[in-house]
């Protein structure tokens, strides 16, 4: 192939222009019916892989650069929660798979996932050696199915950040490193967020940044204080819900209109009321860019709405596009002369 055939990689389309990264794949599949809210393993690739594929394929046509295999939680110590360890390669490689055919069909980047462990454990390194062998098979498995990229993401524990970052590159592969800040802005061993996400560029992450947990209001002040102390593109995902200075995390959310929530908070199940519209996310990606991020995506709650916006507010036209709101021609509230003046008149009455 000649240059210009090339697909380009990650970091090349990084150098022209931000890139989106479409995530979200467990709270969307479970909204729609296909995944259980608890222990969150994605069974789905397996037991319904054509609802992954056609999500894949909708994030894609809203806008997103990436398709994400659904690998995220399909680990040793998920799966050894729900007793099903036996299925562990299994999952990944159809995850994999799944993913490797829309990359393919759409022309996007195909990239590989691991994620905090909940193995990992600050200064224990029988657990540190733990988590590092299920990132190897995970890595393993996601080399061998031909990723452009990994995302290591969810991540509490910087260290354990570190650990996933290693395994990466020992494959070979870029790495794009994504921490989950919970209330305290602080990682759990009490690093900084600037703090970490240097040591993680230093040690050599392609991109660096945030995901999951805190929305755009939340994560934007840790936002203000990465990209100032790193020199590799900065990656920023947040959920796309309501999360404010008192309440910074979607597990600290609480509802003042509904009280008997059956896990006593509105997270996962109940957080319908806190969802960002469309017209949120694109003003948080408009700051974002003008901060100075380049890497993005919604993660937990996201639907190919977001992504839609988040690609518009980028200067983008996806294919859904084609469909974005165009209220001039509604019956009653729109302004096209062929309007009915009888329907046009009763607006205020709505
Ligand atoms: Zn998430």
């Amino acid at each position: 192939m000649s240059t210009s055939e090339r697909r380009l990689g990650l970091l090349e389309r990084l150098a022209e222009g931000p890139v989106i990264c479409a995530e979200g794949y467990l709270f969307e599949l479970e909204r729609r019916g296909y995944l259980q809210a608890g222990a969150f393993v994605p069974e789905v690739v397996l037991e319904h892989p054509e609802e992954v594929t056609q999500l894949h394929r909708q994030f894609v046509h809203a806008g997103s650069d990436v398709v994400e295999a659904f690998t995220y939680y399909a680990h040793r110590e998920k799966l050894r929660v729900i007793g099903k360890e036996a299925a562990l390669e299994q999952i990944n490689r159809q995850a994999l798979k799944l993913a490797k055919e829309v990359a393919e069909e759409t022309g996007t980047l195909f990239a590989g996932n691991i994620c905090n462990t909940n193995v990992y454990e600050f200064g224990n390194e029988e657990a540190a050696r733990q988590a590092r062998a299920m990132f190897e098979e995970q890595v393993g498995w996601a080399f061998e199915a031909g990723v452009d990229f990994v995302i290591g993401e969810t991540f509490s524990y910087a260290e354990e950040a570190l650990i996933a970052l290693e395994v990466i590159k020992q494959a070979g592969l870029p790495a794009v490193i994504t921490l989950a800040f919970h209330q305290a802005p602080e990682t759990r061993e009490g690093w900084s967020a600037a703090e970490s996400c240097k040591r993680l560029a230093d040690a050599g992450a392609d991109v660096v940044g945030l995901n999951c947990i805190r929305g755009p209001r939340t994560m934007m002040p840790l936002l203000e204080e990465i990209v100032p102390a790193v020199n590799v593109p900065v990656a920023a995902l947040p959920v796309p819900y309501r999360t404010h200075p008192e309440e910074p995390s979607f597990q600290s959310l609480r509802d003042p209109d509904y009280e008997d929530l059956p896990s006593g908070r509105p997270f996962p199940t109940a957080l319908d009321p806190f969802t960002c519209n469309r017209y949120e996310i694109s003003d948080f990606t408009r700051e974002a860019y003008d901060l100075g991020v380049r890497y993005f995506g919604v993660c937990c709650g996201a639907a190919p709405h977001h992504i839609r916006s988040m690609a518009e507010a980028l200067g983008r036209t996806p294919h859904a596009s084609r469909y974005s709101a165009d209220m001039s021609r509604h019956a009653f509230l729109g302004s096209d002369p062929a309007l009915r003046e009888q329907n046009v008149a009763y607006k205020s009455e709505l």
